[in-house]
């Protein structure tokens, strides 16, 4: 297409106005657009739809030179620079989509000055040769997209961003802005150090979204309890439901499909074609419903998305935040559900057990797993604690599952006794480790084969747990997993006893819970209008 003509270029309120049609800053943006302006160093931590952004890009349009944007978003490039360039901003990308000619091209832009950004993949940076590009024209400032990917305690950790920290000793005098949606105070200062940010200024906005409505329920019929969701809450809205595998995104898009809501699936088994298709139906169309792996979303700038569901539990509490956080981008209410059980608690641990990588790396993820855990099972406000989980102090907040529908606790001190001192018994008298079915079955003396076959009803712990039911059982065991007092263990995910058993089983510790929710209430069938009259 035509080369943009260069803008005349003002101060910053200037180029907010004429460039990106905007009349005023919100939250920070100002200050840290003026400090990078003055050639200051700024590490910025804003939520998702926070206006990071033009954070940078505005410095790079006042700034003498091309802003440098280094982003690990590859797929989202040539979307941006399109969007920049409609605007009349004169930018370019470099990453390992194009062939030799087009990165020319982009090159000799960038050499005769003709670039106000450049967004460069990570990988990019390795390349001796990029580094030379970058010497024999003047860079404005550098740029470090997602910077939490550069702390390997956070949760997207990508090694080629390590290779940033030689940009401050290469070109020391070219001011630098880190950006992230989500940081700890622990990533927070890993990316301050690995990035050499140690003396830049720290922009940290409120990561409170208040607009979204956080629910954690019990994972009962999950189908049922999604499609609930849907036609009671959200009817005709956009939205999307996050599945953990490729294969129930599609099983669930196509039962979404045939009860009548328009769904669409993506993850990253399917053609790029399809997935860019899907794509951009969902941002096109209104109404639409994305069944997704956390492979979709990164980027997505869709203001009206009415709700984020979950239907798989997420590694990690900045993972839950940053997924939630595409809902309600808008400022409208919207709400974040998630649906987690016993399960998944198996399954993850299973996949941290047999995950790659070094000890201390199944560490931090068992660690991320269990910061998931303690807000599943929290009996405050979730509110409080997610911003707690970022270091910040909030009240209860009245729009979440908790504030509005405070869960009963009992005391289930008994009932975990109980339960370990069977899995307990196993081990010591018939040297046997059995997954929470078994065992809870062995609690409510049931005559199963397996029980036969093993002589289990001669367990002093046979059939002493009838007072609750097998549903009740299970939220036992995912809580004591959730509080770090069971572990799972090995393929089968058959439940061990740690060292902080021992304390409940020695009467040294009480045991709170959550009281489990009765069954769902009924859905509408397949089918069937709404019924108002109830039934
Ligand atoms: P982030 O990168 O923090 O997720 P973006 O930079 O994509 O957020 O901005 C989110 C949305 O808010 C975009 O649609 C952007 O155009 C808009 N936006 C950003 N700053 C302003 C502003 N000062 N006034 C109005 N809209 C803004
Ligand atoms: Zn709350």
């Amino acid at each position: 297409g035509a080369r943009p003509r260069r803008h005349e270029y003002g101060d910053a309120a200037d180029v907010l106005r004429r460039v990106f049609g905007y009349d005023s800053f919100r939250g920070q943006q100002q200050e840290i657009i003026d400090h990078v302006v003055a050639g200051g160093d700024a590490l910025v931590l804003m939520p998702t739809g926070g206006g990071k952004s033009l954070c940078y890009q505005i410095p790079a349009l006042v700034r003498k030179g091309t802003g440098v944007v280094i982003s690990p978003l590859i797929a989202l490039m040539q979307d941006q620079v399109d969007a920049l360039r409609a605007q009349g901003v004169r930018a370019g990308f470099l990453n390992s989509t194009q062939d030799f000619e087009e990165r020319r091209l982009v090159e000799a832009e960038f050499l005769a000055g003709e670039l106000d950004l450049l967004y460069l993949a990570p990988e990019r940076l390795k390349v001796p040769a990029t580094a030379q590009l970058l010497d024999r024209a003047e860079v404005s400032l550098f740029a470090i997209d997602e910077a939490h990917c550069v702390a390997q305690w956070g949760h997207d950790f990508r090694p080629d961003y390590l290779a940033l920290s030689a940009l401050h000793e290469r070109w020391p005098d070219v001011p630098r802005i880190a950006l992230t949606a989500t940081a700890t105070p622990a990533t927070h200062q890993e990316i301050a150090q690995r990035l050499k940010l140690e003396q830049a200024r720290h922009f940290v906005a409120s990561f409170d979204r208040p607009n979204i409505q956080y629910r954690i329920v019990p994972k009962a019929e999950p189908r049922r309890q999604l499609l609930k969701l849907l036609r009671t809450e959200h009817a005709g809205e956009s939205g999307i439901v996050y599945c953990l595998s490729r294969s129930s995104v599609e099983k669930i898009a196509t039962f979404l499909t045939e009860n009548g809501i328009q769904a669409l699936p993506y993850h990253a088994g399917l053609d790029a074609r399809t997935r860019a298709a899907n794509q951009a139906r969902f941002l096109r169309e209104d109404g639409l419903v994305m069944v997704a792996t956390i492979a979709f979303g990164m980027g997505i700038d869709k203001p009206d998305v009415r709700f984020v569901a979950h239907l798989d539990l997420p590694k990690s509490v900045e993972g839950y935040y940053q997924e939630t956080g595409r809902a309600g981008r808008d400022g409208m209410p919207s709400t974040a559900w998630l649906a987690y059980g016993l399960q998944d608690v198996v399954q993850q641990r299973k996949l941290i057990d047999t995950s790659e990588g070094d000890d201390a790396h199944r560490r931090r993820l068992a660690a991320h797993l269990d910061a998931m855990l303690a807000l599943c099972e929290t009996v405050e406000c979730r509110r409080v604690r997610l911003l707690a989980y970022f270091g910040q102090q909030a009240e209860p907040c009245g729009n979440c599952d908790t504030c509005l529908d405070p869960p009963e606790t009992w005391d289930g001190t008994v009932a975990a006794q109980k339960l370990l001192s069977t899995v307990w018994r196993l081990k010591r008298e018939r040297n046997q480790s059995f997954g929470a079915g078994h065992v809870i079955d062995i609690l409510l003396g049931r005559q199963t084969p397996k029980i036969a076959q093993n002589r289990h009803e001669s367990l002093k712990t046979f059939g002493i747990g009838t007072e609750l039911s097998e549903g009740e059982w299970r939220g036992v065991v995912r809580q004591l997993l959730a509080q770090g007092l069971l572990a799972v263990e090995g393929d089968y995910g058959t439940l061990a006893l740690i060292e902080a058993s021992q304390e409940v089983l020695r009467q040294r510790r009480q045991v709170p819970m959550r009281r489990e929710p009765a069954k769902p209430a009924a859905v509408l069938l397949p089918g069937k209008a709404p019924d108002k009259g109830g039934r």
